[in-house]
């Protein structure tokens, strides 16, 4: 230690309070980072680390950006996960006794990012604490650059789980966890395989009563009654946490995080995060992207508000008829109003994202600019309004009542700022003539003198007879006269020569320095004043934060809602007729976005009948690729439509709310959890039995595949037993399968129903039509698929063979114990279909029989 100089002592005492960031050291016009840090950044930033003290023995490596293009770097830290403490001088050099004093003004973090290159338009930034106790969990989540903060408190058995559909809905970038939560394998696993944020620990100590404290202070209120949550304990600690962390890391003023909101996820679908994920609602399961989502299809937002909340309402199906309708009938009086719609998307077009504009005006960084951008979003606000008042529903006419024009800010805006200011907030051009006295002196002192300026070259003309005379400005020398070599015998007396050049001579007098003294003085004053004026109307516009965030709030709505009207239309979707009943009647329904990326197939619609009678559980065979897995996912996607509020792709539909949706999807191997495809199959089983409700909508797609034949037919067959049971669950569900044996439980079982993929048999081809009918498949088509996808020949006539080998040796039987609709145990003689078996070689073995068992005891232990 003893050869660190004072300031290497003040940057490691400071960073030993940063010790998991990048620690930003301002030296100068540098950001200079050290050590482990520098090394860090060099190689994430691609850098060249040098060396403090190089060749002395002590080196400290060392690497820095400047500082003013230090905000792109910064990004991009934040990007791959890191967390930035910006350190800076506080205090003038020059006024410095010995050595400046630094202080971390800000810790930028992914969590909390305001800056717009890093931000995603059309989606929220999301920090989220998690604290937990034996009851359960609090989970609390803020968006710093829209100032959104929500908070929910759950309880029950099923707690972690109910974090995990959390998580997975909101995606956070950012999460603070206490301990308990730390100790949760459900939730860290969950966390570290599906969205693998930045994690910070919240310390023990952090208690509810700091919790309490913090909040009623940030809101200025005795209680949180207010906010919905005054009862929720976990709730309270959790959003105390992510306050007590942004004002730990933003180290300014959080005003426009206003309000707390608290949700209950018993208001919404429960949809987990396999279901999110198999069903593709904001991105697509291969490449993660919008395209090829419901989303991408849905979303004709033009702002990002907009984009914002249809994400959400998409993510948050809702469960009360009435607020469905509600939407609904908005969406229909919107669809059957065309100029009113094309109206007023053409006013949400000139709509910048207010919320993030407001964020940036509290937190200090938003330029004149800005408050242009806030001003034109702001002016359409008497228009909309206007246009609202011509609808009738209930939602419109609410939106409409509510809807502030906001009269004054967008005047205060128009009246002071500039229509085309400059970036810059210090160099003036930023403020209007005519709205403060002071500074219209000043400017006009400083147009005067320049005018002056402007005669003096014709004064001075006329008075030396030098017509080459000319009046010049340099930053070094202020204004001059400059006469050329020939003329110098004209100079009069009272020129002073300043600067001597090689074709000529520059003076000045001293009315010409006091001129300029004044108009320099006058710039600077104005300079001045102007920043302090764009300061006090910035704050003035923060002061109605509540109001204007009211406002954008209103458009987001409209704005997801006319989106919706428009894909209604553009796509031919219907009003569904969503109710408390037990139905979900479709008739010729679509699959949203198969039928949108279809360019030269036509999509062939089908009907859904599900009740929670005789009709409640479909088993649906057919060949590969025939489109079982389409059909499924429509029926799923048009049910959460209806319940987002949405229309649908169908000819009619009749949509009986359901509380859950669950999928198992396909089989994709978890390798990063290093399970086995098998073990995540059964483990997503598990969660359905183990969660369903006969209000529930279950979706499964060829359960059992991951293992033996035998294996897996016998955990579908029980699985289908325990799902249709109206004892165990009884929900309405979906199940498709390539086992044919699973057909013979129509007769077996109450609630079932066959159906299968029709296809059509030309000569050797096999035409999929896309067509779901009543009754089991009696033949698989795999050897027809395998040849579509281009296997051999060769091979395609050897399987054939083959299979008619095997078709000779049929003699096998397969006997099936099940429990009749009189609980008497029946065995079931099934001959028919047993060339899938035959050709997969499989046998019931030992080994086998124990991997069921297995599969079996997994279901229980993950209850
Ligand atoms: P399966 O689940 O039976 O293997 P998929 O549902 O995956 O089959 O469907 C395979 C492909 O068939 C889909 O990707 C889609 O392109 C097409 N398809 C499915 N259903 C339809 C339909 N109703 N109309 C037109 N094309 C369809």
């Amino acid at each position: 230690m003893a050869k660190v100089t004072p300031m290497m002592q003040q940057y490691l005492s400071i960073k030993k309070e940063y010790q998991d960031t990048i620690l930003f050291f301002r030296l100068g016009d540098f950001y200079e980072m050290f050590n482990d840090d520098a090394k860090t950044v060099a190689r994430e930033l691609e850098l060249t680390l040098t060396a403090r003290n190089k060749g002395k023995g002590d080196e400290v490596p060392m690497a820095g950006v400047p500082y003013h293009s230090a905000e792109s770097y910064i990004a991009k830290l934040i990007e791959k996960g890191y967390r930035v403490a910006i350190c800076e001088q506080v205090e003038d050099a020059s006024q410095a006794s010995g050595l400046v004093k630094r202080e971390v003004v800000r810790v930028i973090t992914p969590g909390t990012v305001v800056n717009n290159n890093i931000l995603e338009e059309k989606n929220n930034n999301y920090l989220a604490a998690i604290v937990g106790s034996d009851q359960g969990y609090g989970f609390s989540l803020v968006d710093v650059s829209t100032g959104e903060f929500a908070v929910t408190q759950l309880d029950g058995a099923e707690a972690a789980n109910k974090v995990i559909d959390e998580l997975s809905r909101i995606n956070p970038a950012e999460i603070l966890v206490d301990d308990q939560v730390r100790s949760s394998k459900p939730i860290m696993s969950f966390m570290k395989s599906q969205i693998n944020p930045i994690t910070t620990n919240i310390q023990e100590s952090f208690s509810y009563d700091r919790a309490y404290e913090l909040l009623t202070d940030h809101f200025e209120t005795i209680t949180l009654e207010g906010f919905g949550c005054e009862d929720q304990p976990l709730a309270i600690k959790a959003a105390g946490a992510v306050l007590d962390f942004l004002i730990e890391t933003q180290k300014r003023s959080l005003k426009h995080i206003n309000r707390l909101s608290t949700y209950s996820t018993i208001d919404y679908m429960v949809l987990d995060a396999n279901t999110r994920r198999n069903l593709e609602l904001v991105k697509t399961m291969r490449d993660k992207s919008k395209k090829g989502s419901l989303l991408w299809v849905i979303d004709q937002t033009v702002t990002s508000m907009g984009g914002r909340r249809l994400r959400r309402w998409i993510e948050q199906p809702l469960l009360d008829v009435k607020e469905i309708n509600c939407r609904l009938d908005g969406v229909e009086e919107i669809s059957k109003n065309i100029l009113l719609k094309e109206e007023l998307r053409e006013l949400l077009n000139q709509v910048y994202d207010i919320e993030r504009l407001m964020g940036k005006v509290i937190y200090g960084s938003a330029n004149a600019r800005d408050l242009i951008a806030l001003k034109s979003s702001l002016e359409i606000l008497p228009e909309v309004k206007g246009s609202l008042s011509e609808f009738e529903s209930s939602m419109l006419e609410e939106l409409q009542q509510d809807l502030d024009k906001l009269a004054d800010v967008t005047e205060l805006i128009a009246s002071s700022i500039q229509d085309e200011p400059p970036t810059t907030i210090t160099e003036g051009g930023i403020i209007k003539e005519g709205y403060d006295e002071q500074l219209d002196e000043y400017l006009d002192a400083k147009k005067n003198g320049k005018n002056w300026i402007v005669e003096l070259q014709q004064r001075e003309r006329k008075r030396t007879g030098i017509s080459s005379l000319k009046v010049g400005h340099n930053k070094v020398h202020g204004y001059y006269i400059e006469v050329t070599k020939a003329n110098l015998d004209a100079v009069p007396e009272d020129y002073v020569r300043k600067q001597t050049l090689s074709n000529s001579e520059r003076y000045i007098t001293p009315e010409l320095k006091e001129k300029e003294s004044i108009i320099l003085g006058a710039e600077e004053k104005s300079m001045d004043l102007e920043y302090q004026l764009f300061i006090y109307i910035r704050d003035r516009i923060a002061a109605e934060t509540d109001r204007i965030q009211k406002s954008a709030n209103i458009l987001a709505k409209l704005d997801a809602l006319i989106s919706l009207a428009e894909v209604a239309l553009n796509n031919n979707y219907v009003r569904p007729k969503v109710n408390q009943g037990e139905i979900i009647d479709i008739k010729s329904g679509r699959h949203p976005v198969v039928e949108a990326m279809l360019d030269t197939e036509v999509f062939v619609p089908n009907d859904t009948y599900l009740d929670q009678g005789d009709e409640r559980f479909s088993i649906i065979t057919g060949p590969n690729m025939s489109g079982k897995s389409t059909y499924m996912r429509q029926v799923a996607l048009i049910t959460l439509l209806a319940q987002m509020g949405s229309f649908v792709p169908a000819e009619s539909a009749e949509i009986g709310i359901v509380d859950r949706i669950f999928t198992r999807v396909g089989a994709s191997d978890d390798l990063t959890t290093g399970q086995s495809t098998f073990m995540v199959e059964m483990n997503e089983v598990a969660n359905i039995l183990n969660n369903a409700t006969n209000k529930s909508l279950i979706i499964l797609d060829e359960v059992g595949r991951g293992t033996s034949t035998y294996d897996g037919l016998s955990i579908a067959w029980a699985v289908i037993e325990y799902i249709s049971d109206t004892d165990k669950i009884g929900a309405k569900s979906l199940f498709a399968t390539h086992y044919h044996e699973l057909t013979e439980l129509e007769d077996r079982l109450a609630g079932i129903k066959n159906y299968n993929v029709a296809v059509q048999e030309e000569g050797e081809d096999v035409v999929f039509l896309r067509k779901i009918i009543p009754g089991g498949a009696d033949q698989s088509y795999g050897i027809e698929v395998a040849k579509r996808a281009g296997i051999p020949n060769l091979v395609i006539d050897r399987s054939k063979e083959i299979l008619a080998q095997l078709e000779e040796q049929e003699e096998k039987t397969i006997e099936v114990t099940t429990k009749d609709k009189n609980n008497k145990e029946e065995i079931i003689d099934n001959k028919e279909n047993l060339k899938e078996e035959q050709l997969q070689h499989y046998t019931l073995k030992e080994s086998s029989a124990t991997s069921t068992q297995m599969a079996l005891f997994n279901t229980k232990e993950s209850e």
